[in-house]
């Protein structure tokens, strides 16, 4: 085995201090779950509506700094709920990136729009704004403030950029592409809880945003997401969208469109209350553990991925940016076979066969970070 994988394999299980199998990312319960759960099976409100539903709701709309906050069963029904209310249809395009997680994609071809896929930048693994542009410029047309792929005639109506492993991507310079061409910006900011840019919450930024509270994140409901808006017409659409669009009335049942039944249950918000009033706690634990791997992995020569300037990153999960497919492959199979967790960023979307066909452009960035980035146990200590 090489030195420093030999050396990588100390220093993490002597972080922390254990034997045993270390993962990616375990969960930590050290609040009020239990009594908060308790009560909730106490109160026999367990299912979508309660008082837990709606004190997480107002404490998240709180945390992130928007008007409103609608918790949803999972991270990417809430996307899939954003792309509905942002008007997106049958046959529009969605500009995304192809390195994410899988579950951007398929919340896109949930609302039966095509995927469009543009570069990512190397520094932020998210949305590359000059990608965007330049393929705005090349191949569409504004006609009657509405923004047309001249490739394939149909309409751009949303973007949905993703904040790779907690990092912000380049946010505001997205929003300006977004409002010149007519486009409607949806953040996937399933990865981003407790990060800001420029001091404001990722997923506020857009017209809404989205962030999931699934099992590996930063913080869990056990299986959960949140819509985040400012727009408090689009969160009452998105409450009702959400509850099979049931009209209001005390006993008759009448629904005023196709509506899905996407809302939170009262236990995973019981939850959810007791994970963010630890978030802060969570939040200094990560980025002291990042501090710690950048003094050793540049001891080491290895490069980590690091927050740009203007960023408060809450990095979610660790990366380390590997010299070759190679190293990759080589830092995976040790690591692994010594019981501690790695795993490489994601495959790119344009690689599996359901979203091969999909316009994209060169994805050169993309490319080079899908061959050389892994991501290393980040739990809290
Ligand atoms: C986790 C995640 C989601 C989806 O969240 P779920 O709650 O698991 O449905 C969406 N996008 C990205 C980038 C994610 O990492």
């Amino acid at each position: 085995m090489q030195p420093k994988i030999q050396q990588t394999i100390n220093f993490i299980r002597n972080y922390y201090q254990t034997e045993d199998f270390i993962p990616l990312h375990a969960p930590v319960f050290n609040g009020n779950e239990k009594a908060y759960l308790n009560e909730c099976i106490d109160s026999t409100f367990v299912s979508s509506v309660g008082k837990f539903v709606d004190e997480f709701e107002l404490k998240l709309a709180e945390y992130i700094g928007v008007k409103k906050a609608v918790v949803c069963v999972n991270g990417t029904n809430a996307i899939h709920l954003c792309l509905k209310l942002v008007g997106v249809e049958a046959m529009d395009e969605v500009i995304t990136q192809p390195l994410t997680f899988i579950a951007t994609t398929n919340a896109i071809t949930y609302a039966n729009a095509i995927p469009v896929f543009v570069d990512v930048d190397k520094d932020s693994m998210g949305l590359s704004p000059k990608s965007m542009l330049d393929f705005l410029k090349r191949n569409t047309e504004i006609k009657n403030k509405t923004c047309y792929n001249k490739n394939t005639g149909r309409r751009i109506k949303a973007c949905l950029p993703m904040h790779t492993f907690g990092h912000a991507c380049r946010i505001d310079e997205i929003k300006q592409i977004c409002d010149d061409y007519h486009i409607e910006l949806v953040e996937d900011a399933a990865e981003a809880m407790g990060s800001k840019y420029k001091g404001q919450h990722l997923g506020s930024f857009g017209k809404l945003g989205a962030i999931s509270f699934n099992g590996n994140k930063i913080m869990t409901t056990g299986g959960g997401g949140v819509i985040v808006t400012n727009d408090e017409a689009l969160a009452k659409q998105a409450k009702h969208i959400s509850t099979q669009a049931k009209t209001p009335h005390t006993w008759e049942y009448h629904h005023d469109e196709i509506g899905y039944n996407y809302r939170m249950p009262n236990l995973n918000a019981a939850l959810g209350l007791a994970q963010l009033e630890q978030l802060d706690q969570f939040l200094e634990s990560k980025r002291q553990l990042a501090k710690e791997y950048k003094t050793f992995f540049e001891t080491h020569n290895i490069k980590t991925f690091e927050e740009r300037t203007d960023e408060q990153s809450n990095y979610w999960l660790n990366a380390v940016i590997l010299e070759s497919l190679e190293e990759r492959n080589l830092f995976l199979k040790e690591m692994n076979a010594a019981g501690v967790m790695t795993r490489p960023i994601w495959q790119l979307m344009t690689r599996l066969t359901m979203f091969q066909d999909c316009p994209k452009t060169s994805l050169k960035n993309a490319e080079y970070l899908e061959e050389r980035v892994v991501n290393i146990p980040s739990s809290v200590k």
